[in-house]
């Protein structure tokens, strides 16, 4: 397993050609000062650009028309020098210089208006797509071949903008023809652009890889897709997660992306970025507390840093840039010792339906829900696909949309039979024909007509000051419960908000006084069934109430399986990683408020991009308590990196350990 450093800079370089003087600020030593004061151990430098353009001497491609000396060899050299590891990026879905040259490998959109990525006109200021049916394959890796050729104790190839869009240009209207498929139709159309990228994971895999099979490589697509597990280990080395919290992943894609592929076979890093928003903000800088938290929480989730930058085209590393990476990476070179060779431990299994309902959505609503809802209420989870081990966890969660075949049925039906629990929502447990396929202690009768309706919960789950009906965003199932326990009363609004006849107000129409005889949710044995795509209404609408009742049924549900118990407020993250090398476990404990900053405005035609939330202030958490129940008896705890003993309560069920405050991070090593 190719095995990553912790310390890494993504330096993008994408330089118009227009710009005079590339490079000409290079100067060797003060590059080397430079990252070391950053505390960098690892830098992906620049072969060619989205532009196009190569910054070192090629027979394959074109050398940037500004550039008057091997760039990358200079990097490169100073870097391998001090022992900097240097992997080396090459765009691939992008190439603005050969479609000068090759209009006709453009990917070309049935409606350029309402489909294009990147720009459409051929007059906008932006990158265009080039298609990977098209010869631009061949061209490509030509250019990989060479850059291994060059460069073969770099530490890896990095091929970026991985994704072909439905495209009709002249060689995918072949591949169709040739293949009995459709252009007329979008599935066709779909099934031809998965074609294309099989070959070019094929051909770019193979072109990296030809004079060195170990050669690490990287395909980014800006998120790993989960259920495709087969392609990663076909293609891929190690994983990198792009996520840049300001610029449009947000504070919670990262932890949910980093517990899906700790569940993977390789090694990874998450990837952000200096920016006040994201890739291309020259002059662009976050506070350096949010990097300082960033780098942490990469960490807590069991990987690798690496934090994206974009060089000057003068060649000169930004010295505020490196100033502020160093104080991250200051944090990180400390706390690697426990962040090594990590494996997670979870009691939770969160299904996601990217997975099983083969979406390649990034931003699904129950999914995403979820991941917050066990986030906010420290959980220790894992996100999982169809190739996982069910029998891992205590409970397994299907939110809101995962509809249930012949084989996930008896893959449940087994994981049931040994005493696992299971929270559905929404439609999830129900067959294709809307049937519950699971004997959840109730009848469900096909979705209510009312949108919205109301819930008063019951006290078991209801959130502490709640006891009225509460307004629920999304239409439920019509739930009769049987030999369940019910979770709370539906109450129907009096009619949906429809036409000039049918509104009440502002917004929606008030509940019905009386209770509809449906219920909300339904517990019965390891079984707990909600009626609303609940994790989907906390996605979008992101209501404090519905947070707190959606913890209260997990930890209902989840009962003494619970290994974990805290004060901490739902800001604030929880993580155990275990380390079995150092016969220990590691408990994260991470803490920063995210703010939304910034709003949407138009001043002369400059539009701003909205709120963002950010991070400036670290304030300490006090008194943090924490119990634990974990798999291996823990005998003694230190607070690391300060290596400060931690005194432990036993309860006989497990340990309870209190830390006086928590700035930002703290690890609490256990050790067994
Ligand atoms: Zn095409």
């Amino acid at each position: 397993m190719h095995h990553l450093r912790f310390r890494q800079v993504h330096l993008d370089f994408h330089t118009s050609p227009a710009i005079p003087g590339i490079g000409l600020s290079f100067d060797k030593k003060e590059w080397q000062a430079t990252l070391r004061a950053g505390h960098v151990n690892s830098i992906t430098l620049f072969a060619k650009c989205h532009h196009g353009w190569h910054y070192h001497f090629t027979e394959k491609g074109k050398l940037h028309p500004k550039l008057g000396f091997d760039l990358l060899r200079a990097q490169f050299d100073a870097c391998k020098e001090i022992n900097i590891n240097a992997p080396i990026y090459i765009s691939a879905g992008l190439d603005c210089m050969i479609l000068d040259e090759h209009p006709e490998w453009q990917v070309v959109y049935v409606n350029p208006d309402t489909q294009h990525t990147y720009v459409a006109s051929p007059l906008a200021p932006g990158f265009h797509r080039v298609c990977f049916n098209s010869p631009y394959m061949e061209y490509l890796c030509e250019q990989i071949q060479e850059t291994v050729n060059l460069f073969p104790n770099c530490d890896g190839i990095f091929l970026d903008i991985i994704s072909q869009p439905e495209c009709v240009c002249s060689s995918c209207l072949k591949v169709m023809a040739d293949n009995g498929l459709d252009p007329r139709s979008q599935k066709d159309r779909r099934r031809c652009s998965e074609m294309a990228l099989e070959r070019y994971y094929q051909m770019s895999t193979m072109a990296a890889t030809y004079a060195n099979p170990e050669m690490p490589v990287f395909h980014n697509s800006g998120h790993v897709t989960p259920g495709k597990r087969k392609m990663l280990k076909e293609y891929f080395s190690h994983l990198e997660l792009e996520s840049l919290p300001t610029g449009g992943w947000g504070y919670d894609h990262f932890p949910l992306s980093a517990k899906y592929v700790q569940g993977i076979d390789l090694d990874f890093l998450g990837m952000t970025g200096k920016f006040h928003t994201t890739w291309g903000e020259f002059g662009g800088y976050k506070h350096p507390n949010a990097l300082i938290y960033e780098c942490a929480a990469m960490m807590a989730y069991g990987a690798k840093c690496s934090i994206g930058d974009q060089l000057h085209p003068s060649g000169k590393l930004d010295e505020s840039t490196y100033q502020m990476i160093g104080q991250a990476y200051a944090e990180v070179e400390k706390k690697e010792p426990w962040c090594d060779h990590v494996e997670s431990v979870a009691d939770i299994g969160l299904l996601t339906a990217a997975a099983v309902n083969a979406s390649a959505a990034r931003d699904i609503p129950g999914d995403i829900g979820a991941g917050r809802v066990l986030l906010e209420g420290h959980f220790l989870f894992d996100v999982i696909d169809m190739d996982s081990d069910f029998k891992k966890y205590k409970m397994l969660i299907l939110p809101d949309e995962i509809q249930i075949d012949a084989k996930l049925k008896k893959r449940l039906d087994a994981y049931l039979g040994k005493g696992g629990k299971l929270l559905l929502s929404g439609t999830s447990g129900l067959d294709a024909e809307g049937k519950m396929m699971f004997d959840v202690g109730g009848e469900v009768k096909g979705k209510s007509p009312f949108c919205p309706d109301y819930v008063r919960f019951g006290d078991d789950v209801r959130p502490p000051s709640i006891s009225s009906p509460m307004v629920m965003y999304l239409p439920s199932q019509r739930l009769k419960v049987t030999d369940g326990i019910s979770l709370g009363d539906v109450h129907d609004s009096y009619f949906n908000r429809t036409d000039y006849r049918h509104f009440c107000s502002h917004q929606h129409t008030p509940n019905r006084l009386e209770a509809s005889g449906f219920s909300a949710g339904v517990m019965k044995g390891q079984i707990m069934y909600l009626a609303h795509p609940m994790f989907g209404i906390y996605r979008g609408w992101g209501c404090v109430p519905v947070g707190e009742f959606l913890r209260n049924a997990i930890r209902l549900l989840l009962g003494d399986s619970c290994s974990v118990r805290t004060n901490m407020p739902s800001m604030a993250r929880l993580n155990v990683m275990h380390q079995p090398k150092e016969k220990r476990y590691v408990l994260h404990l991470l803490y920063a408020n995210t703010l939304a900053r910034g709003g949407h405005i138009n001043v002369n035609g400059v539009q701003s991009r909205g709120m963002i939330e950010v991070i400036e202030d670290l304030l300490p958490l006090p008194n943090v308590e924490v119990w634990l129940s974990l798999p291996k008896g823990v005998k003694s705890a230190t607070l690391e990196p300060q290596g400060v003993p931690l005194s432990l309560v036993e309860d006989g069920t497990g340990v309870s350990l209190k830390v006086d405050s928590v700035t930002c991070h703290q690890m609490v090593a256990l050790n067994y």
